[in-house]
């Protein structure tokens, strides 16, 4: 990485891969011959119509999504699909069940109350979100037409290492990947929906992903938003109105970055070697370091970690950020820290934090 960047550890808007910064960059006034920046581009014309397919190919390509799904590239962040899920998918009156690992989680089924009828079936919030449940024990409503998991909460740092499957057989299950998106191998037939911000694994923010079955589209509740309804921008492949043009145009080129780096097999390698190195480290710190969180549901994007002595934390953030390791402070909900280590983040970043970790707990311990 270039030495006038810093290492940022930001769970999101996140670090972006350094050469496709640097190709971006390069498009910025002219792209690729056409005389146009992206951000002029009409998003009708054959110039952005090729960066968008692109875009979708290479994202097809690299989960491997069956031909029965459409790729949607919308906007609202996930947040949206919060609602936007239950409103296409759902009658007022349908049972939905709702897995709540951590405050996004949480979120969703909130706001999905006003669209249908969930039911939290577990919630993590008594252990202040460390673990994830055993699915064996887990009571489903038999009729549940859904049932919702947030694959990775961003804040506490819990990830599904594997997905329930919900009890009746008709009913889907559906993830909000907002911050685990193509950090490692899915399928996706598993799943009626799949939905991300783009954000943290795969360009900026104002992008955000559904990876959706065609059978679950076109019957959305009349109330639904234009704007919210999957049929509306499936029929339009995601050009019903003006679509966020340079965030996916930025999204492509974080695909084609990842598919160049081997797929997400070897993605996921990287990312399970820099959040072993992190987590071995916190755990061998004698108690100084501590992950509240069950060793086998830890995050491989983001490790939220506490100080023993915890009037020290702020001085840790501080130490830090001098030496180039930016946004290590904690969700402002859960204080303490936490270091968002996303695909992009190079592993010399991790090693960086890792021996300073070190050399601070060597002060101070
Ligand atoms: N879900 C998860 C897991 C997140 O981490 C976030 C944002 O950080 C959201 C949803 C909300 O996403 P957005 O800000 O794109 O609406």
């Amino acid at each position: 990485q270039s030495q006038d960047r810093v290492f940022n550890f930001a769970a999101g808007p996140a670090t972006l891969p350094e050469s496709v910064l640097k190709t971006a960059e390069s498009e910025l006034y002219n792209w690729r011959g056409s005389g146009m920046s992206v951000m002029e581009m009409s998003h009708r014309g054959k110039e952005f119509l090729s960066i968008i397919q692109k875009a979708e190919s290479d994202l097809r390509t690299l989960l491997n999504i069956p031909s029965d799904y459409s790729v949607l590239f919308l906007q609202g962040g996930a947040t949206t699909q919060f609602a936007a899920i239950p409103l296409n998918i759902c009658k007022p009156d349908d049972p939905v069940d709702y897995i709540v690992t951590g405050s996004w989680g949480d979120k969703a089924y909130k706001e999905a109350t006003k669209y249908c009828k969930p039911s939290v079936i577990w919630s993590g919030k008594p252990e202040k979100y460390t673990r994830i449940p055993s699915f064996d024990g887990l009571e489903q409503n038999l009729h549940a037409r859904y049932l919702h998991i947030c694959a990775n909460e961003t804040i506490h740092g819990v990830e599904f290492k594997n997905y329930p499957t919900p009890s009746n057989k008709d009913a889907l299950l559906i993830a909000d990947m907002s911050s685990n998106f193509c950090s490692k191998p899915v399928d996706v037939s598993k799943f009626g929906l799949i939905y991300a911000g783009a954000q943290k694994n795969v360009g900026p923010s104002g992008v955000t992903i559904v990876i959706v079955r065609k059978d679950l589209i076109g019957g959305a509740q009349g109330i639904t938003p234009v704007m919210l309804d999957y049929k509306i921008h499936d029929e339009n492949n995601s050009l019903y109105n003006t679509p966020p043009c340079y965030g996916i145009y930025m999204c492509g080129l974080v695909f084609e970055d990842l598919l160049a780096q081997g797929g997400l097999v070897e993605v996921e390698k990287r990312n399970l070697k820099k959040a072993n190195l992190l987590y071995d480290a916190i755990d061998g710190s004698n108690g100084f370091y501590r992950c509240p969180v069950e060793k086998s549901v830890r995050s491989l994007m983001n490790v939220p970690f506490t100080l023993e002595k915890s009037e020290l934390e702020a001085e840790f953030v501080k130490e830090a950020s001098k030496e180039r390791m930016v946004q290590l402070k904690g969700h402002r909900s859960v204080g303490g820290m936490r270091a968002s280590i996303y695909n992009a983040m190079p592993l010399a970043g991790v090693e960086k934090l890792v021996a300073f970790m070190k050399e601070f707990q060597a002060r101070h311990g």
